[in-house]
């Protein structure tokens, strides 16, 4: 007999990208480099680093359940109001929440294959179906997934760009979905890279959220530098933001992460700092293996997605023999590719040699 709820025991769990302490620990290496989570290879913003450490003495209390300074900064960094924004522990909180707020048990959630396994994971695990549609060329395929909406969807997730392919969808192909869709069905925009976006056709989704059934993700896990803090915001219509402050926890921001993300949201040189190095090391990779004569899938982001043209789990295991942490794309349904976040300099190089060595 198993205790355990039935749509629980059939999940395929979420798999993190591997801390380097551990693969230090369990191979006996000394230099371990991580490039399989996204994050910002620079370290921390500083400011935020400043606004901990002030704030360290303070934690005997709770954090302020409305988040109100964060909150304020942020509208005014975006042209929102507070009454827009709900603050997340990660925005991977915030898919929860969106889910227990607004989809009800024998309603679907839509999304692709080949993306951010989140939505179907939490779905999963709050027992709500989900829907996904193949990827077209490592893109959202808008067209296939419009065809595929029924009377029980009720949310759909798009990743933009979308991990683990950094590619995007664009404005004209986002403002023609939109144009009639069903007005029960929410969408929700994933934009946890939007940072690093440098081209002209990029939506600009917070524009929608006016008039639209529309909810923006947005974190400070990947360019500010914080995910070891979880903290993101979700940016919607005012009635909508009002029902998932009901239905999240009341303390979930803790009070380092608020400080924090408050200070980053002001550090313009560390986050400049951040793209220029994303921007050279991604010419740098994509040189590289092009000279290699490795495929890749050109991307808006911090990652990149590269085929091995073998099975890469085990090119994944053949490089944490050397100290480098990537990810296998076999979870997200591409059994021969990794997807490298963009390091350092040294970081980045230090990758090349090392899967020169394996392919
Ligand atoms: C990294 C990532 C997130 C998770 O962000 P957190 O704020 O750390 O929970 C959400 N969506 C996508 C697409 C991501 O790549």
């Amino acid at each position: 007999m198993n205790l355990v709820r039935k749509h629980i025991l059939s999940i395929d769990p979420y798999e993190a990208g591997k801390p380097i302490e551990e693969i230090k620990r369990q191979l006996g290496l000394k230099e371990v480099i991580k490039l399989a989570s996204n994050e910002n290879p620079l370290g921390p913003s500083p400011k935020a680093v400043q606004a901990i450490k002030k704030n360290l003495s303070k934690i005997n209390r709770y954090p302020d359940s409305n988040g109100f300074y964060l909150k304020k900064k942020l509208a005014k960094s975006f042209a929102l109001t507070p009454a827009n924004i709900v603050l997340g522990n990660g925005s991977d909180e915030l898919i929860d929440i969106i889910i227990k707020t607004f989809v009800e048990e024998d309603e679907h959630i839509l999304t692709a294959d080949g993306t951010f396994l989140e939505y179907k994971i939490i779905s999963q695990v709050k027992g709500r179906i989900v829907i996904t549609v193949p990827l077209r060329y490592f893109r959202y395929d808008l067209g296939a997934i419009k065809k595929m909406i029924t009377k029980k969807t009720k949310v759909i997730f798009i990743s933009n760009p979308n991990n683990p392919t950094g590619t995007y969808v664009t404005r004209l192909e986002l403002e023609d979905f939109m144009r009639d869709l069903p007005p029960d069905v929410l969408l929700v925009m994933d934009e946890a890279y939007d940072t690093f976006i440098d081209v002209n056709d990029f939506p600009n989704s917070l524009s929608y959220i006016r008039d639209k059934n529309i909810i923006v993700l947005r974190t400070f896990s990947k360019a500010y530098g914080l995910a070891g803090l979880r903290v993101g915001f979700a940016a919607t219509r005012p009635e909508f933001a009002s029902y998932m402050e009901i239905a999240r926890q009341p303390f979930n921001v803790n009070l380092l992460a608020q400080a924090a993300a408050t200070a980053a949201l002001d550090d313009k040189k560390f986050l400049n700092k951040s793209k220029r190095i994303i921007s050279e090391g991604k010419a740098y990779l994509y040189d590289t293996l092009a000279g290699m004569g490795v495929a890749y899938v050109p991307s808006v982001t911090n990652f990149i997605l590269i085929d091995t043209g073998k099975e890469s789990v085990g090119v994944f295991k053949e490089m944490l023999k050397y100290g480098v942490i990537v990810r296998d794309m076999k979870q997200y349904g591409f059994k021969n590719f990794i997807r490298v976040t963009i390091g350092t300099k040294r970081e980045n190089e230090r990758f090349i040699k090392v899967l020169k060595k394996i392919l």
